[in-house]
Order: C-alpha cells, then structure tokens, then sequence
C-alpha cells in the first residue's frame, strides 16, 4: 500500500503516487474507462449503487473511475496543507470535488450550487471573460443578484460585504485574468465567514503550486484544468473542488449531474497524466517568467509590466504574503500602444499567437481582440485591460531563446 501523503516530503511524489496502482488489474498507469454504463450483478446491489448505500458506478454521467481519481487528486492538492496538518486524517474527509467538461463548467455549476434566485453573490469588476458574461448576461436571468466590486482592496470588499450582509456566495479571481491584479483572500474569507458567505476562488492563474486558496479560508476553489494543471494544451477540463461536503454531495453534485457538463474518461486521464510533471512544470514557468518579466521591464519600449513578481507590481507585498511563488502569467504594455503590440505579436517566432494559457510552451496573445473582446471597452478599460495591453503565458522553454524572441519581434 503507498504510504499517507503526508509522508511525502514535497508535490512530486504525491503526484506521482497519490491514487496511482488503484486498480483491479494492477496497471501501473490506470486504465480509461471508455464506457457509458457499469453492469450490476443483481437488481439489488444495482438499486444499492444508484442510491449510493453502496460503492460503485453506475453511469458515467454521474461518476466513473477516471473522473473520481482526478477529483481526488485535485483535491489534495488544494488541501495539501492542510493534510499536512493533521496527518491522521484521511485526505478524502478534508476535500473533495468533480471534474467538469471545462472550466466555464465548473466556474457555473458551482456558482449554481451556491446562489439560487433571490439571493446575492459579490465578486470583483475584472474576471475571466466567461464569468464575466455568465453573472452579467445570464445569471440575472435566472434571478440571481449579482454586485460588481470595482477596485479589489480589502477596504472595497469590507464596505460591499457590509452593504450585502445577506449575501451568499464572493467569488474571486486572484491574480486576474489578464491584468494580474490581486485579492486578499484571507483578508476577504475572514469577512465573508464572518457573515456566512461562502468564498469561491478560481485558482487557474496560480495553480496550487503558488497559491492555496483553502489554506487562506476558501470554501471552493475552481479551476480550468485546460492550462497549467493537464499543462500541455491537449485537453479541455475543469475542476469544482470544495472543503465543504456536504455542499459536494448535495447542491454541488446536483448541478453537476443535471447541468451534464461532464468530461471524457479519456481526457481527464490526460489530465492525470499532465499532473505527474506539474510540480516541476510549474517551477520552470516562475522561474522563466520571473526572468523575462524582468527583462522586458528594463526594454526601453516596454510602458509597463505586470507581474506579481516585480516590485514595481501595485499588489507585490500582497503577493509575497498569499502566494508562494508568482506564475507564468505576465501581462504589458509597449510605449507605441496596440499599433506596437500588433507589430510585436506578428513578429514572434517561438511564442505562438493563441489564446489559452498554461501549456508547456509559449503562448502570446491580445486581450481586448480575443479573450477580452466580448467584455465592454468601458468595462474593460475600468479593469486595466487597456487596448495595448499584450498576455503572455511563459512556458518551459530555454528562457534566453524566449527573451531574444521577444526582444528581436518588439524590435
Ligand atoms: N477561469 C480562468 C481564469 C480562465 O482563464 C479560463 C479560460 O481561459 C476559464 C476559467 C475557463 O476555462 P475553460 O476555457 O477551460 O472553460
């Protein structure tokens, strides 16, 4: 039997073991379950099943061998800390989640499973353009009172929770996409709980390998599972995970089975498989965008750099309290505005023009045109991402080739 995971010294051999081997046929990689349905032996452990008095599986919809390991997985790892701290426990009494179809999956079912009409949920101004839409466009829809936080400090949110001291759900994005501005998650989770608030976090920029929202007081960490964590851009996925049971196996689990937004078997044992790597993955992504980040805030035609690495960052001090190391994330703006970012973004050879983030190797990219290009100029602008604005996602390349692709397309 593999030792508890909190035996292990660091991420890598948890990653590599944790729920590995688990399987009837001894496989040393687990098997995909490329199957709809699972057969009973008899009506009545079959009715024992679907009503979950016993384990096992039923319909893949609903759960299947693939999915529960990941879940399980990503769950850890969010709560690594906190297995760490009570090493008696088993891992699965401390977190536990469900893998969705993307990350636009989980980010809804479990905004669904928090609010329901009537009730209010606080987030902040600037977030992924997909949330952004859901809780501006269709969220309202469905009689769900949503209040927009402009400016992200402590103070904002003290005075919006104060005002709302009904609301049910905050949810953050922390740094945000594409601006890599900062929340205080502690500083807001304390607030939250103090009047009953649930705090979701989207942990996608971060990854658990820099940030750990639970260990902050979170109650749900979400996460497109298409970047950093299957890492190499060949999947689509994303994950719900929650230190709050009872919100897993009731609403959670409801809006995930009734939504149907569940994965292919096949693509989350991908995304297993990217995990075995990702603590070393992510070392290199901080590692060679703490340095490129760097190098471009010294090129005389950079304006500005924002990464939460650099002290010239307006959250740096924040970033150096709540997270562990900075990401791959960098975005910047050139002195000729977005005629320069154009030019610049058409002259890359190595980096590639495309959206999405977190793959092995660079990706480059134009917020206000492409991921950003559905969210108000207005609104865009109020959150930072102004027209010239260029997203890098710094990957796991020889970071000198990185540099001299980029210095030599900024010309
Ligand atoms: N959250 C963040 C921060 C993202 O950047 C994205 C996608 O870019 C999503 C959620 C949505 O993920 P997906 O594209 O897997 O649905």
């Amino acid at each position: 039997m593999k030792p508890h995971p909190s035996k292990y010294s660091g991420l890598t051999t948890f990653l590599t073991h944790y729920t590995e081997g688990e399987n009837a046929e001894n496989a040393h990689l687990p098997p995909i379950y490329q199957n709809s349905v699972f057969t009973f032996n008899d009506t009545e452990s079959g009715a024992a099943i679907a009503g979950g008095e016993a384990p096992g599986y039923y319909y893949s919809r609903l759960n299947n061998p693939n999915h529960q390991q990941l879940a399980r997985k990503l769950a850890a790892l969010e709560a690594w800390d906190l297995i760490r701290q009570d090493p008696g426990a088993d891992p699965d009494t401390l977190a536990g989640g469900l893998v969705f179809s993307s990350g636009m999956a989980a980010v809804t079912g479990a905004i669904l499973a928090s609010v329901q009409a009537g009730e209010t949920m606080l987030t902040q101004a600037a977030l992924y353009d997909g949330t952004y839409l859901f809780l501006k466009n269709l969220a309202p829809k469905y009689g769900i009172n949503v209040v927009w936080v402009a400016d992200p400090s402590i103070k904002s949110w003290e005075k919006a929770l104060a005002e709302n001291p009904d609301a049910r759900l905050v949810y953050i994005e922390t740094p945000v996409n594409p601006t890599m501005r900062l929340t205080d998650i502690q500083g807001v989770a304390a607030l939250a709980q103090a009047q009953c608030a649930r705090v979701a976090v989207d942990n996608t920029f971060a990854t658990p390998y820099c940030q750990r929202p639970f260990t902050l007081g979170a109650d749900i960490v979400l996460h497109s599972t298409t970047k950093y964590l299957s890492g190499h851009g060949q999947v689509l996925g994303g994950a719900a995970l929650t230190t709050d049971l009872n919100l897993l196996k009731n609403e959670l689990y409801q809006a995930y089975k009734l939504l149907g937004a569940t994965p292919s078997p096949i693509d989350t044992w991908m995304t297993n498989i990217g995990l075995k790597t990702f603590k070393l993955r992510m070392e290199r992504h901080c590692r060679n965008a703490l340095r490129i980040a760097k190098r471009l805030e010294s090129h005389p035609s950079v304006e500005r750099v924002y990464y939460p690495g650099l002290v010239s960052h307006p959250d740096y001090d924040l970033a150096r309290v709540q997270m562990t190391d900075f990401g791959g994330m960098i975005a910047f703006e050139l002195k000729g505005g977005l005629e320069a970012g154009q030019r610049m973004m058409n002259n890359v050879r190595i980096a590639t023009l495309a959206v999405s983030l977190g793959n092995v190797d660079t990706l480059i990219q134009h917020p206000a045109s492409m991921t950003h290009r559905n969210t108000p100029r207005e609104q865009r602008l109020a959150a930072g991402i102004t027209d010239g604005l260029v997203r890098l996602s710094v990957g796991i390349e020889e970071p000198e080739d990185l540099v001299k692709d980029l210095f030599e397309a900024i010309g």
